[in-house]
């Protein structure tokens, strides 16, 4: 403590043992210690009183499409790290497609961690893509720091990113399992998306038949067991249906390593209230019915699904046109993540420590992100400082996101984000950044 050059304090800190009054003390951009609330403060240390505010870690989120370079008029790093920073976020890990090019081999990932480095506002990392030819490329690309590989089962929505067919699944699983990687697979089967009605048009209950829960059930079946076989570590990215959560829990308790996410929209947002010819609230697998979105809690409670993850995938407003076949499918969702989850999870029961369990420690656990994640002595001083009984009303203008296309407009959220630390510097304070202070991020060998 008495060389600390920084130290924060309030009166209710979320550390791994529970929420207490305490003041954390900092160094070098690293916590050095947690210490009792009155703690002598150094002559020499900066010291700030969050009062009652809570300090919790800065939230990692693992699922992001920043899409930049190449559909930077999407999205881009200086908006997406900016509107991550505003909703606490300190950490993200960049999706490998709907950039341009897809981060697919070595040099494609050089390209965009080029392009991340010097619009950074917080840390970032990226995942790599698996795709039906880039076998070869996946041992270079996990020697290079990509945190794990990408797979779609089904078409992704861009041409550059094909899916896997259950041979060329289970070849690239055997490689990345050989080398002691992680695959992260959307999981929706294609023959049941293909034999589901396809209407069209601006109906959601049309887009909900569209996408039914058996696709993503007999997908995340089948990649239970290559799984197995395999003795492969694997992740379920966005997971909607309920249906699947029988099959989950049962891998687990067997012992399969499977890890599995869901997302704020699935689980505080509703088929029964999206408009028609709202595709602000298209994503795929898509926003179900309110009796699916309860057993989503509770499996986020009982810990068969892990963590939860933005999925944030923007695009241009002209994209999200009132067809909802054709309307390009994403939800943004970075600035509003923890603003959402935490208005839904006190409603239901749950803390702020669920919270952070959920949307911090467990995601920082899926990357192998040691540093990240807690508040304690070792970690980076990565925090958000939220005041979680102020509500506000969401008002697209004040996102900070490219485009401000949201399914959230108009809403009550409670929990303001008053400011976010990354290494021990305030990145943002009341809505004003400072200069991008965020390293890229590579996966501890
Ligand atoms: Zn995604």
């Amino acid at each position: 403590m008495s060389d600390a050059e920084l130290v924060v304090r309030s009166t209710r800190v979320i550390t791994p043992e529970g929420t207490r009054a305490a003041a954390v003390a900092v160094t070098g951009g690293k916590i050095t210690a947690v210490l009792p609330y009155d703690a002598q403060v150094p002559s020499g240390a900066r010291f700030e009183d969050f009062g009652d505010d809570v300090l919790l870690p800065g939230l990692v989120d693992t699922h992001v499409h920043v899409n930049d370079p190449g559909r930077t008029h999407w999205e881009g790093f200086w908006t997406a790290t900016r509107a991550a920073a505003a909703g606490g976020i300190t950490t993200l890990i960049d999706m490998p497609l709907n950039s341009l090019p897809p981060t697919t081999t070595v040099d494609n990932l050089g390209t965009k961690q080029e392009v991340a480095e010097a619009k950074a506002h917080i840390d970032v990392g990226f995942w790599g893509g698996a795709l039906p030819d880039n076998v070869k490329d996946l041992r270079p690309l996990h020697d290079a720091g990509v945190f794990g590989f990408k797979a779609f089962l089904s078409p992704s929505g861009v041409d550059e990113f094909p899916h896997l067919d259950q041979d060329q699944l289970a070849r690239s699983l055997a490689e990345i399992a050989g080398f002691g990687g992680l695959l992260i697979v959307h999981a929706e089967d294609p023959h049941h998306l293909e034999a589901a009605p396809q209407h069209g048009g601006p109906k959601y209950a049309d887009f909900l038949a569209s996408r039914p829960r058996d696709a993503e059930d007999t997908a995340i079946a089948g990649l239970i067991a290559a799984a197995k076989r395999l003795d492969a570590r694997v992740h379920v990215l966005h997971l909607s249906s309920s249906d699947a959560l029988p099959l989950i829990a049962a891998a687990k308790a067997e012992g399969v390593r499977i890890t599995v996410e869901t997302c704020p929209h699935y689980l505080t947002l509703t088929a029964e209230e999206v408009p028609d010819g709202a595709s602000e609230f298209k994503c795929c697998p898509p926003i179900r019915e309110s009796a699916n979105q309860d057993l989503l809690w509770q499996a986020l409670a009982d810990g068969t699904i892990d963590c939860v993850v933005t999925d944030h995938s923007p695009s241009t407003a002209d994209l999200k046109t009132a067809d909802f076949a054709t309307a390009w499918g994403g939800i943004s969702g970075l600035q509003l993540s923890l603003a959402a989850v935490w208005t839904e999870a006190r409603k239901r029961g749950y803390g702020l420590e669920d919270v952070v369990r959920w949307m911090s420690s467990r995601t920082a656990q899926l990357a192998g992100l040691e540093q990240k994640g807690a508040i304690e002595a070792g970690r980076d001083a990565d925090f958000a400082v939220l005041a979680p009984d102020e509500t506000f009303t969401v008002d697209p203008a004040t996102l900070q996101h490219r485009n401000r296309v949201t399914a959230y407009a108009g809403k009550t959220l409670s929990g303001v984000v008053k400011s976010t630390w990354l290494r021990g510097q305030r990145i943002v304070l009341d809505g004003e950044f400072t200069d991008p202070k965020g390293q890229l991020l590579t996966r501890t060998p």
